[in-house]
């Protein structure tokens, strides 16, 4: 006791400081955000080690206090939750153990080129308790968590640090500063309550400011449909989700039989940019699993397939034990069927949004349709129903315009026995595609295929309503039946010597050169032989391969 140590920060820690001080300047009150998510975790790990057993304090109720003086510019907020020992505090305030900090410099470098820099940015990245020092030089942090001693950090955002151990008898977390005179607005309560009510009303644990509570606590998800309103939901939304715009829409599940539960689920605006291809994307998405209204995990990827990674929310069932763990949780009974449900209640939400509104659904299906599309080759149960969520432009709609497989047949002639599609980089790029010649003649409607993840997907569906898919670049299609009228027919003997003539001449680069009925106005096209790849699955294999 006593001893003040002092400890230098790496570099990329003084840069990202360097880079909040500086130029974080937009949302000053995100500080009070942030650091009431933090006290609001601790306080959940705390709830959590109680109802399992493995803490021994339980001491009162659960609660985050916030105490400012306008006078003296003095602000405190103070929690009982889970606390930190020396080596946590190290961790955890002095490194950047998070690669989350160099995201977030990244970040803040293409923002900054447009001025503008958001302080919204910050608790995407697990860096957000330093927003503290948009309204503060000096910080100082009280710590102490069970079987620990209590120690003292103190930092002014510089190069350095210094930790000290403390006499504090109270498990929990007390963080004191004194507003910066540019800040003094946050020692006003009714400014607080404002930045309370828009940031953190849903936190799960009463907020006292000056001793008044300011928060409204509850557990949207547990109400029943009718008694939620949009507002109230699309906030609770952007404040489990770190997206700063509305849901494109929610859904409202309870279900009670073999499993219970309540979920509250939403479909955000946009996908993230790396929402497809990053490895990243793959390990942090899914709703929050709460059981008995206690947050178990934050990201539970359990709760649904892969192919709806892009849907957040909460799911909450009373049919898991409190101290489930990960493991169990992955190959619990109850969660296969919570997944189950589900799914087939989000793939029939999709279903009647088709329905009866287009154009959400439209707004939906080009966000998202790339990774549902995933799901038909890793979700056998449910590929019809994912099958009837497909959309594609044709040769007959405009652009961004799609049609249904169903559409597409129904409107198929008496003739046509398949359904054709033809798959490349842009509709631009296809509508000039010499092979299409022959079915534009024809009136034929073929699909195009521009989505990369298409060529992967769409070949494997074989058939529908007993109708086969066939690119057009097959050779197999049997043109010589239809009689094109106005050409004059050549004669085999003519042709002969002409084919061999071509084949002399590109010898390896064709596997065979052949008369075709196909076009119209070009005098040659190239297409895949019968058992060959599409050839925009082979321009993937190759990108791929590089
Ligand atoms: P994040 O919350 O995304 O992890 P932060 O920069 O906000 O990133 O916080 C860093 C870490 O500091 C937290 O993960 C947590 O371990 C610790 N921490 C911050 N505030 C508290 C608190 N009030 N009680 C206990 N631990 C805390
Ligand atoms: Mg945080």
């Amino acid at each position: 006791q006593g001893t003040i140590r002092e400890f230098e920060y790496k570099a990329e820690m003084k840069q990202l400081l360097n880079l909040i001080v500086h130029s974080l300047y937009t949302h000053p009150e995100i500080f009070l955000r942030e650091l009431i998510s933090n006290a609001s975790d601790a306080l959940s790990k705390a709830r959590f080690s109680q109802l399992t057993g493995q803490a021994s304090e339980g001491d009162g109720e659960l609660k985050i206090s916030i105490t400012v003086d306008k006078e003296s510019r003095s602000f405190v907020i103070e929690d009982n939750g889970i606390g930190m020992s020396e080596e946590e505090l190290i961790a955890n305030l002095g490194t950047v153990a998070k690669s989350g900090t160099l995201g977030f410099m990244e970040a803040l470098r293409q923002q900054q080129k447009e001025k503008e820099i958001d302080a919204n940015l910050i608790g995407q990245f697990g860096v957000g308790f330093y927003s503290v020092f948009m309204v503060t030089d000096e910080v100082v942090v009280e710590t102490r968590s069970e079987g620990h001693d209590a120690c003292r950090w103190t930092s002014s955002g510089g190069g350095s640090y210094t930790i000290e151990k403390i006499d504090r008898k109270e498990r929990g977390t007390r963080i004191s500063f004194t507003l910066k005179e540019d800040a003094a607005e946050f020692a006003e309560e009714y400014r607080l309550e404002g930045i309370i009510r828009k940031y953190s009303n849903f936190v799960d644990f009463p907020v006292y400011l000056d001793g008044k509570k300011a928060n409204s606590v509850a557990a949207l998800w547990q109400k029943s449909k009718n008694e939620l309103k949009d507002d109230e939901v699309n906030e609770f939304y952007k404040f489990i989700s770190v997206d700063y715009q509305d849901p494109l829409d929610y859904l409202h599940v309870s279900v009670e039989g073999v499993v219970s539960f309540k979920a509250l689920l939403f479909i955000p605006q946009e996908a993230p940019m790396d929402m497809l291809y990053q490895q990243g994307a793959l390990e942090n998405h899914g709703p929050q699993l709460y059981v008995k209204k206690v947050l178990i995990q934050n990201e539970c990827k359990d709760l649904l397939p892969e192919y709806l990674r892009f849907i957040s929310g909460v799911v909450d069932t009373e049919d898991l034990s409190l101290n489930v763990s990960r493991e169990v949780v992955q190959s619990s009974p109850v969660m296969m069927k919570i997944r189950q449900i589900l799914t087939s209640k989000l793939l029939g939400w999709f279903e009647t949004m088709a329905g009866e509104q287009p154009e959400k659904f439209r707004r939906f299906y080009k966000a998202f349709g790339p990774i549902i599309k995933i799901g038909l080759n890793t979700d056998f149960t449910n590929r019809e129903k994912l099958i009837d969520l497909l959309r594609f432009e044709s040769t007959l709609t405009d652009e961004e315009n799609y049609v249904t497989l169903k559409d597409y047949v129904g409107r198929m002639g008496d003739e046509q026995k398949e359904i054709y599609y033809l798959s490349g980089e842009s509709r631009k790029e296809l509508l000039n595609h010499p092979n299409l010649e022959y079915f534009r003649k024809k009136g034929i409607e073929v699909l195009l295929l521009t989505d990369p993840v298409d060529v992967f997907v769409i070949p494997s569906i074989n058939e529908y309503d007993k109708k086969p898919l066939k690119s057009i670049e097959k050779a197999d299609i049997d043109f010589s039946k239809d009689e094109t009228g106005e050409k004059e027919s050549v004669s085999k003997e003519m042709v002969a010597p002409l084919l061999h003539v071509f084949r002399e001449t590109l010898g390896d680069k064709v596997e065979d050169v052949a008369e075709s009925h196909r076009l119209v106005s070009s005098p040659v096209t190239l297409v895949s032989g019968k058992d060959a790849m599409d050839s925009q699955v082979e321009r993937m294999m190759k990108m791929m391969n590089k």
